[in-house]
């Protein structure tokens, strides 16, 4: 084939799926990036809605690619999860975030990070022994993380999964299912595992308060969360209705817009330095 390549070149591009085709080029340049240090994170603030206090902020990758600019995750965690690139990036998003967190502390501002778990990553067998590794690396405190692991990763949920939560929570970090109600689950395996917290998607908040459906799936996850023992974030609160809405059915947490979008975390300290103050 090497031989007369120009012959099957022009034999085979036509027949290539382009879109195959710019995914592999996104697929090593992106490999290239998390080398080259093109990755960096933001941090939305999450609020607690009793106090109005600002009492954690959720890491959330981005890739500033030095040709398309700002690069949103959607655009490449998909495709990082398929080619299993989602390991080292996963493991470089813990590692800042905690990193961050820390510095934080240093300087007064004391939060809860919250760190995004991607399934092929929370499915290795030693990832336990990362995660304990980050927090001895970074001098981060267990107890000042969340990871959030979305349900689809706990869709099988096997002993051995269900061990490793166990495990973690022994460490002393918190755990939160994130895109709760996204998965299609039967909520029988809720009262197995071992998570304090649950996220409402931004899908059923989205519409609130108006739409009936929404406002009954949120209604509903807020009450069967309060009988389980565990708190609630909202996400996706974009205005005050919303945020009305979830402090009547006593959310425990909102993120949004309207409090504040993911920023930079020099932004972002000058900002909750005015928060705060
Ligand atoms: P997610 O975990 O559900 O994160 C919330 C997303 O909603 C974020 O999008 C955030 O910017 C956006 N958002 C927050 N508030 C609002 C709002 O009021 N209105 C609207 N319209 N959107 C809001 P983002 O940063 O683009 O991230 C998208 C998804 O990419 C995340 O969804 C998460 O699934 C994934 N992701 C981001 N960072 C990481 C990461 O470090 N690791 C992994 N595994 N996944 C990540
Ligand atoms: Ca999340
Ligand atoms: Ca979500
Ligand atoms: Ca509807």
């Amino acid at each position: 084939a090497k031989q007369n390549g120009r012959n099957n070149y022009q034999f085979f591009v036509p027949e290539m799926n382009a879109r195959a085709m710019q995914r592999l080029q996104l697929e090593s340049a992106l490999r290239l990036g998390i080398d080259r240090g093109e990755l960096v994170l933001h941090f939305q603030p999450q609020q607690h809605m009793e106090s109005g206090r600002i009492i954690a902020c959720e890491a959330l990758v981005r890739w500033q690619h030095p040709e398309l600019g700002m690069v949103p995750p959607i655009q490449f965690i998909p495709m990082a999860e398929d080619s299993g690139l989602i390991l080292p990036l996963g493991e470089w998003v813990l590692r800042e975030a905690c990193r961050q967190q820390v510095i934080w502390k240093n300087q007064g501002i004391h939060l809860t990070m919250a760190i995004n778990i991607a399934a092929l990553q929370f499915q290795q067998a030693d990832f336990v022994e990362r995660v304990a590794g980050i927090l001895a690396e970074t001098g981060a405190v267990a107890a000042d993380i969340e990871l959030e692991i979305t349900e689809s990763a706990l869709l099988a949920s096997t002993e051995t999964l269900i061990g490793r939560l166990n495990q973690l929570r022994a460490l002393g970090l918190s755990l939160a299912l994130d895109d709760f109600g996204t998965g299609y689950s039967c909520l029988a395996y809720l009262k197995r595992l071992p998570i304090e917290r649950l996220k409402i998607d931004r899908s059923f908040v989205k519409d609130l308060p108006g739409d009936t459906e929404d406002a009954a799936i949120a209604s509903a996850t807020l009450s069967m969360a309060r009988d389980l023992g565990m708190m609630v974030t909202a996400e996706g609160v974009e205005n005050e209705a919303q945020r009305e809405w979830l402090l009547q059915r006593k959310c425990t947490l909102c993120q949004g817009y309207l409090i504040s979008p993911p920023r930079p975390a020099g932004t972002l300290t000058e900002w909750l330095r005015k928060e705060m103050s």
